[in-house]
């Protein structure tokens, strides 16, 4: 077959399987068949009778019947762009998704705002949400923790391919590495999912543990923001992504650990998804941690 016949044939079967629309069914064929041939989308479009060789044919079956099995173009591909950058993902790691730039945007102006120096990021998966920050602002000492050493793994590579320089890589089971540093502000797209939530079967192919919290999926927020309080410095901010429901349970609970200036913000598609806290000054008086 030519590029043109499979951009046609593969488009529609992308639709009728998976439910997609056209557009992103004509996007995905065309960044599979790219991948395969390594050209610009403008060769795809310039060129629609060239035909696939035997080895081009067969690796492109390959993409594009795991794509119709459902498993993600990234994982398929391997990678994914968050914030600008190209993150190489795997299954070890959640997919960046584009609804966290937004934490990275607003932790930007935190960073900007504030006298930030250092910064926690709690579950760095991929280290999309870290190596943004720290790309961002070479100046600052980020540390990035994660539970699974293999997605740590994937993180070291991406901040090496992507020369970010300044991020220290920690494996720990949220605060229990930390011993007793400190931050100015402090970062997490925790897992937040609910387990028995209808929407995780289309999240089938990413790591179950990076999704999912316990019964109302706040499980893990739950344990952030009671523990943060130790790893704050007087004035620091904890930020956190959730789920577009959560916002008020989120809020409570940042409150309840005795953060303040609790506010939450929406997203692209006007969700709450992201809620943050403070801890104030220090009280002259005692001891505030
Ligand atoms: N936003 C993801 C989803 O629902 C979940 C990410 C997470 O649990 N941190 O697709």
């Amino acid at each position: 077959m030519n590029i043109g016949e499979i951009l046609r044939q593969d488009g529609k079967r992308l639709q009728d399987v998976l439910g997609l629309d056209e557009r992103e069914a004509g996007i995905e064929v065309r960044c599979l068949l790219q991948a395969v041939l390594n050209v610009s989308r403008a060769y795809l479009m310039t060129y629609p009778e060239r035909i696939l060789s035997g080895d081009e044919s067969s690796r492109y079956s390959g993409y594009i019947e795991r794509r119709l099995k459902g498993e993600p173009i990234a994982y398929i591909l391997r990678e994914r762009e968050f914030f600008g950058h190209v993150f190489r993902v795997t299954p070890a790691t959640l997919i960046p998704r584009p609804d966290t730039e937004l934490l990275v945007e607003l932790a930007l102006q935190r960073i900007d705002e504030a006298n930030v120096r250092r910064v926690l990021d709690m579950g760095t998966g991929s280290g999309a949400i870290s190596i943004s920050i720290a790309l961002a602002r070479p100046e600052l000492e980020v540390v990035a923790l994660d539970a699974s050493e293999a997605a740590l793994d994937v993180a070291i590579e991406n901040a090496r391919r992507l020369g970010a320089f300044n991020v220290r890589f920690l494996k720990s089971d949220w605060f229990s590495e930390l011993n007793d540093e400190r931050f100015e502000l402090i970062v997490s797209n925790p897992p937040y999912v609910e387990a028995h939530d209808a929407h995780l079967k289309d999240l089938r192919f990413e790591p179950e543990s990076a999704l999912v919290s316990g019964m109302d999926g706040l499980d893990d927020i739950r344990r952030i923001s009671a523990e943060a309080l130790s790893h704050l410095n007087p004035g620091a901010w904890l930020m956190l992504e959730h789920g577009f429901d959560q916002a008020q349970s989120v809020r409570d609970l940042l409150r309840r650990s005795g953060l303040e200036e609790v506010s939450s913000v929406r997203d692209l598609s006007g969700m709450e998804r992201v809620s943050m806290g403070r801890l104030t000054r220090a009280d002259p008086f005692c001891n505030n941690t």
